[in-house]
């Protein structure tokens, strides 16, 4: 099965290492080429030129950019993918899409042979590297059926959440959850840091408590206690997806007052904390604010 990878990041890049192998042939395709080129270097695939040049023969094609924006002009732009893609070709976006923009590229390649799914992943880059990602996707169960094989190769709970938009819908929602649990959790650590509670006595209370979640049980942790804050996930991607929970709210009409708050908070740690910066280092702001450290 000939398969195209665009957009080799800090998640891409450990999901296309499983496809490097057979019974997949593999062409990547990366805007910064030398990150290709270094790729190929490490695994059994090939480097394209140009994203026209990746799918002009393949029979998936997986697309993992940063949002749908990059999603179209990847598909629009010069050398884009559009014209070269081959009817009864399927376009897997495991980007962490919009749910609007995911149905209109749907309906224009629809209409021209080419199928379309939505399967944003969670897990993380650890799970990506073990091939064990969560996969939520949205599409036709019968087109899925076609390119099943090539997502078990990086995930491992692989969940259809209903028509193309969908598993856009539900990744914006899971993350608009983490940036609530991330800052609530840090503002509640920043309190007992006040109060003279040590936070890693803290965080055993909590986590053998109702108060728990991933940010106390995994992030907090291991990577602000120890003030490691390791880049896996940037910040800026995580404001995006907050950003389309909260639009998604707005255009369905649902109160959702916290998930607004959050993401203006995160626009503001976007601001102090700049593009490169990883999601946790949200926790940061919350001890700049404060002039303490959770530590
Ligand atoms: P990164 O920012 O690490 O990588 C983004 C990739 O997109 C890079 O290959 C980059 O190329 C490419 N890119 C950026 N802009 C453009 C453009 N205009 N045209 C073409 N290519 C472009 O992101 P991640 O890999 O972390 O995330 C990818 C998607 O997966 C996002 O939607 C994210 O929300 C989601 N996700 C990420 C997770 C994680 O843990 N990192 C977990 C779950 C989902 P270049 O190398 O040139 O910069």
């Amino acid at each position: 099965m000939r398969v195209a990878f665009i957009g080799l990041g800090d998640i891409g890049e450990p999901m296309a290492s499983h496809l490097a192998r057979d019974p997949f042939d593999l062409v990547v395709w990366n805007r910064t080429a030398a990150k290709a080129d270094e790729f190929a270097r490490r695994h059994k695939a090939r480097v394209a030129a140009t994203p026209a040049e990746a799918v002009r023969e393949a029979n998936v094609v997986i697309t993992c950019l940063p949002s749908s924006i990059e999603v179209e002009a990847v598909l629009h732009g010069e050398n884009g993918m559009l014209d070269a893609l081959q009817k009864g070709t399927v376009l897997i976006d495991c980007t962490s899409g919009d749910p609007p923009t995911s149905r209109s590229i749907a309906a224009e390649l629809g209409g021209r042979g080419v199928e379309f799914i939505d399967a944003p992943v969670s897990g993380g880059t650890s799970a990506a590297k073990a091939g064990a990602l969560t996969v939520m996707w949205g599409g036709e169960i019968t087109v899925f059926e076609r390119v099943r094989p090539v997502v078990e190769a990086f995930g491992k709970k692989i969940v259809h959440a209903g028509p193309v938009g969908a598993g856009d819908a539900l990744k914006a929602v899971n993350n608009a959850l983490l940036a609530v649990h991330i800052l609530s959790t840090a503002e509640g650590l920043a309190v007992l840091v006040k109060a003279g509670v040590d936070p890693k006595v803290a965080l055993d209370v909590i986590n053998a408590s109702s108060g728990r979640s991933n940010s106390s049980e995994n992030l907090i942790p291991q990577r602000v206690i120890t003030r490691a804050f390791p880049r896996t996930f940037r910040l800026a991607l995580l404001e995006k997806d907050i950003g389309i929970a909260a639009v998604m709210a707005e255009d369905l009409d649902v109160k959702t007052p916290l998930i607004s708050l959050t993401a203006e908070r995160f626009h503001e740690a976007r601001e102090k904390l700049g593009e490169q910066a990883d999601h946790v280092e949200a926790v940061k702001m919350v001890e700049e604010e404060n002039r303490l450290e959770i530590r």
